[in-house]
């Protein structure tokens, strides 16, 4: 929120207008055009060579496997990949560049034309375009702080030079902040299901740059963007974009022009500053890298790569749903990444009801791990143990408090679910006679309750159970109090 604070009538007078550019590092073991390893978190300036540092006479080797990468992430995003693409040098002089050019592509990309489907506001999918995904290599790191001199120097790692990247440019198709986050959140799921990067934006294997104007609703002409840039965390895509969409309503609303330029986006301020203006933008001189062939893919080699991509996120969601009978919700939970999918999923082909299996993962254990504040890796109740628990419900042979109770334990103590049930395999009240009198007293204290069942209201039969339930102290066998109160209320 600006300080000014404009009414939502002014606000909604305009329309935003973004398009994000998206660059991510593959997971490739080497970098893009040397031997060198490509690993966060080595020791600064340990992993160069002659070639990534550009030192004469070095000439750069291009990695097949990160032509595999951009290829498969290319085709999940529905691109059509180039069958001849060209490299390029990007020539500008920054510190963490010791080349002085970056090798990418400009004219002739990799791949063209693909698109993302993001949830609209209406509820119905909107279609985002993505321009081009281009290959390029990564710069180093300016390291201004952390060190006792930090206040007189700036340090240099230049271990991420080379690290291959690939580029993604969406059209100027999204319109909210939410559908900023939507395309940047399935873009995210999209790569990590493919296996291309970890996509990790703490350690800026994922990095994004807005792209944000905007025009009188109606108009059809774009207004003038401003890029912002550093928005190095997921939490802070919306902030920054509602940030400068006011912004810039601002500038205009007060009678200004709106000027081409970069922003930053600070965190801890939760705003936007200008970094510079077109006037000083850089003119790259782009012209194609010599010290490199076209690349030429052919249409086999492509078609292999196709291949070789496994389900993807969205196709899989539909796929759970019909076949396990999850929600959405569920479906979308489960899908968080490809391992947690795959592990539900041989989990799943184990149990009796595979819905209970998610409804205890995500909801009893879910739930658990949440309030705790912990990772999946972190919970104490293996996948087996959720199967074990999902059967023992689905028989009847414990209750959903017994259930409760039992993970309860098995959280206190860190110990498994299946070691916390062979310990105390809980009670379970199964005397059809003791059971009767409990549904006896439970039917005399609510009069009105049966009168409401009589009267064709077959579902205050749960309330029944769920008050005899807990009578037994959550220890009646659930699928004979089920058939017992059934009988009693028809009698
Ligand atoms: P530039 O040459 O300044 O880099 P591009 O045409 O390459 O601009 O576009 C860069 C990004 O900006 C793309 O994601 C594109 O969709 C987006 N974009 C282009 N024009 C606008 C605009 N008027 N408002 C918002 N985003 C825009
Ligand atoms: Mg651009
Ligand atoms: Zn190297």
């Amino acid at each position: 929120m600006l300080a000014a604070g404009l009414s939502p009538e002014i606000l909604a007078k305009y329309e935003p207008v973004i398009g994000l550019e998206v660059h991510v590092q593959l997971l490739t073991a080497t970098k893009a055009f040397c031997g060198c390893a490509n690993k966060f978190g080595a020791e600064p300036n340990t992993n160069i060579c002659p070639v990534c540092l550009g030192l004469p006479g070095a000439l750069p080797v291009l990695n097949e496997k990160a032509v595999e990468f951009a290829t498969q992430a290319a085709l999940a995003l529905h691109c059509t990949v180039n069958e001849r693409s060209i490299f390029a040098r990007k020539n500008y002089f920054y510190p963490d560049l010791p080349k002085g050019y970056q090798i990418s592509q400009f004219d002739k990309p990799i791949a063209e034309h693909g698109y993302i489907d993001v949830p609209a506001a209406n509820g119905s999918m909107k279609r985002i375009g993505i321009t081009r995904l281009h290959m390029e290599e990564d710069a180093g790191k300016s390291l201004h702080d952390g060190f006792a001199d930090s206040n007189t120097r700036t340090y240099l790692d230049l271990n991420r030079c080379g690290t291959p990247l690939i580029e993604i440019v969406s059209e100027p198709d999204i319109r909210t902040p939410d559908e900023a986050f939507e395309y940047l959140t399935r873009l995210r799921e999209i790569l990590l299901f493919t296996g291309v990067s970890d996509c990790n934006m703490e350690e800026g294997s994922l990095r994004c740059d807005a792209n944000v104007s905007i025009r009188p609703r109606g108009q059809e002409k774009f207004g003038t963007k401003a890029e912002v840039k550093n928005v190095n965390s997921f939490r802070f895509i919306r902030a920054a974009l509602e940030y400068e969409i006011e912004r810039q309503i601002e500038v205009v609303e007060s009678g200004n022009r709106v000027v081409q330029e970069t922003r930053l986006w600070n965190a801890s301020e939760g705003r936007t500053y200008s970094m510079r203006s077109k006037e000083q933008a850089h003119d790259y001189r782009y012209f194609p890298e010599p010290d490199l062939p076209p690349l030429v893919l052919t249409a086999d080699w492509i078609l292999a790569r196709e291949r070789e991509l496994p389900e993807l996120p969205e196709a899989r969601r539909a796929r759970m749903i019909s076949e396990y009978d999850l929600s959405e919700q569920d479906a979308r939970t489960l899908t968080a990444s490809r391992e947690f999918a795959d592990r539900f999923e041989a989990a799943a082909k184990t149990a009796k009801n595979p819905r209970r299996v998610a409804n205890v993962l995500l909801s009893e254990v879910g739930g658990r791990l949440k309030a705790l504040g912990l990772e999946q890796e972190q919970s104490p109740v293996s996948m087996q143990g959720i199967v074990l628990a999902a059967d023992l419900l689905d028989d009847g042979k414990i209750s959903s408090k017994q259930l409760k109770q039992l993970l309860d334990t098995s959280f206190e103590k860190n110990e498994d679910f299946t070691q916390v049930y062979e310990r105390e395999k809980p009670q379970q009240i199964t005397d059809t006679a003791a059971l009767e009198k409990l549904i006896d007293e439970v039917i005399a204290a609510n009069p009105k309750q049966v009168e409401q069942y009589k009267g064709g209201k077959k579902t205050v039969a749960g309330f029944f159970v769920g008050q005899v339930m807990r009578a037994s102290k959550g220890q009646a066998n659930p699928a004979l109090l089920n058939e017992l109160v059934t009988k009693k209320l028809d009698a």
